[in-house]
């Protein structure tokens, strides 16, 4: 049976205090998950080593990344590696946002090959996909995302794929308040699981768990977690909030 999964990308935001507090406020208010749950945390590299003492011990909340080199060490300046994510007790590794394929230029082969990174150093590998509005408008979306899902994944044995979470996030929908609708989440899980499907087999496919990002909000999750091929969150700004952030667990 597939996970459900709510994981925080903090991005580019707090500093080691306000870091620690928040982990500290959403440890307070979380329930006890059963192993069908997990919550990832996935802040700054800055944060890691803290966030890891603090985190540790507890199964249902993992630490997470929010990207990896494609190089295991060597002259890299101001990167960082799957193998030294791993030393610091990384579980879970954001790869391919919209922001790093937007700002980083980071290809599909790049995504692809940190896919490679995280899952040889025994991390899961969050691989993100999802559409710019101009192709949404367009109404090519499924073609689109269902080409970078194949692109960064394909390579991988159905064995390797246990080890991905896909994040479907519409980029007109991140940071934007424009959440998807759940019947857009819907068709569009339902079309990644199909994508799969055809590759790998419909056992795959069903065991693989799809995040909806964008714009989640507790007021918005239920709905949108609701829906039989969306298997929980990856979350942006309502993550920097433990209160928010509590109410989409809850919502999971
Ligand atoms: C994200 O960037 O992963 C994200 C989902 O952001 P937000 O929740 O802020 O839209």
């Amino acid at each position: 049976m597939r996970k459900k999964i709510v994981a925080a990308n903090w991005k580019m935001n707090l500093g080691l205090n306000e870091g620690s507090t928040l982990v500290n406020d959403i440890l307070k208010g979380l329930p006890k998950l059963d192993e069908t749950r997990q919550v990832v945390i996935a802040p700054t590299y800055v944060h890691i080593g803290q966030t890891a003492a603090q985190l540790d011990g507890k199964d249902f909340i993992s630490l997470g990344a929010q990207n990896c080199h494609t190089e295991v060490s060597g002259a890299y300046t101001g990167e960082v590696s799957a193998p030294i994510l791993k030393s610091a007790g990384v579980k879970y590794v954001i790869l391919g946002h919209s922001e790093r394929r937007e700002y980083c230029k980071e290809t599909d082969a790049m995504v692809a090959s940190k896919v490679n990174q995280a899952l040889a150093n025994d991390m899961k590998a969050i691989f993100c996909c999802g559409e710019p509005l101009a192709i949404r408008d367009a109404g090519t979306q499924n073609d689109y995302v269902g080409a970078q899902v194949q692109a960064g994944l394909f390579h991988l044995s159905a064995e390797q794929l246990k080890n991905v979470v896909i994040a479907y996030e519409p980029i007109w929908a991140i940071g934007t308040g424009r959440t998807a609708s759940s019947a857009q989440a819907q068709d569009m899980h339902a079309h990644i699981r199909s994508v799969l499907s055809a590759q790998y087999g419909a056992a795959v496919a069903d065991n693989m768990s799809i995040l909806y990002g964008g714009s989640c909000k507790p007021s918005n999750a239920a709905e949108l977690f609701g829906c039989p091929d969306v298997d929980g969150g990856l979350i942006g700004g309502a993550a920097l909030k433990a209160e928010d952030f509590l109410g989409i667990i809850a919502a999971m």
